[in-house]
């Protein structure tokens, strides 16, 4: 008998997983649960080990990019160890939010009320429909460009489409080396659930390519435990095309007509077993190259391969059928 008070009942169920390469792991975090560390010169870098953001100390203050609710106080924490380490001011004066969502810009509300909050028109729309007292809309927006300089430093944002979310942008560090764009590329790992949770596959898909069109070294995805490189980006970029390759031969090679042949007056049953049958054909030969290369590739890829592949039938009408 399995209750939802016997963990160890639950846990014995649970699967096993390939080992995590250790080139998917970073630093190891302090006591109090986080590690920050320097991105290049005055650009620093703060993760709980799942998810990460980012700050600027300027002559004038600090400007934070991105507030995720699992890091939260520990964000202040981290600003306050680098600033008296630097004898800077620790005083935070702009937050920049990515996108807008909750687990990347929910511990927003911690920071002061006169905090210049900036983003994407849309993240200030979508913020104020949301209406999440831990998420203040944004009160400085662009549409799809915008150069900050604040106290001495220059920051490019921009907004190419839709891609994970409707109003994720491109945040670029020229002077640092640095990108960062959230929930795109998780470096060392493979995307999560359908595809990192991505709403627009096509403008996922094309992301990683606008990121490498941008000079830097330093790759900030918002996501587990490390910075990444151009390698990463290419790498997750090899990931996707091989299940956009694998996608479309399981899409062409498993027959649909036994399907609805055996569920009869029951389509969905049908439709069921068919996504099934196209999603584990699509993952197998992907899991296979990539375990051991992208951590948590035999945990993640049947997810993205099925999201991917209801993108490529249905935004790109790839094997699409037509009644004659
Ligand atoms: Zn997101």
């Amino acid at each position: 008998m399995t209750s939802p008070a016997s963990g160890t009942d639950t846990a014995a169920a649970l699967l096993d997983y390939a080992p995590v390469p250790r080139s998917a792991l970073g630093p190891a975090l302090n006591d109090q649960g986080y590690y920050v560390g320097r991105v290049e010169r005055n650009l620093y870098w703060v993760t709980d080990g799942s998810y990460q953001s980012a700050f600027l100390t300027t002559k004038d203050g600090v400007v934070l990019f991105d507030a995720p609710p699992s890091i939260g106080g520990n964000i202040r924490r981290a600003v306050d160890e680098i600033a008296s380490a630097n004898g800077v001011s620790n005083k935070v004066t702009h937050l920049v939010y990515s996108h807008h969502h909750a687990d990347h810009a929910g511990a927003s509300s911690l920071f002061d009320k006169n905090v210049i909050r900036i983003g994407h028109e849309e993240t200030k729309r979508l913020l104020l429909r949301d209406n999440d007292p831990a998420r203040p809309a944004p009160q400085e927006t662009f549409a799809d460009r915008r150069t900050l300089k604040i106290g001495g430093e220059r920051i490019e944002l921009a907004w190419r489409g839709p891609n994970h979310s409707p109003d994720n942008i491109f945040i670029h560090f020229p002077d640092h080396d640095a990108l960062m764009l959230i929930d795109i590329v998780n470096s060392g790992w493979a995307p999560i659930s359908i595809s990192n949770l991505s709403e627009d596959i096509p403008g996922y898909v094309a992301a990683p390519a606008i990121a490498l069109d941008y000079p830097w070294k330093h790759f900030m995805g918002g996501h587990v435990t490390r910075l990444g490189t151009r390698d990463d980006v290419t790498l997750h970029q090899q990931y996707m095309a091989d299940i956009d390759a694998s996608v479309r031969k399981a899409l062409v090679s498993v027959d649909p007509t036994p399907f609805f042949q055996k569920y009869g007056d029951n389509p969905w049953a049908a439709v069921s077993a068919l996504f099934d049958a196209w999603t584990d054909a699509g993952a197998a030969p992907v899991i296979e190259k990539y375990t051991g290369v992208l951590a948590a590739a035999d945990v993640y890829t049947r997810s993205t391969v099925f999201w991917v592949m209801e993108s490529i039938r249905l935004d790109l009408g790839f094997a699409s059928y037509v009644h004659p």
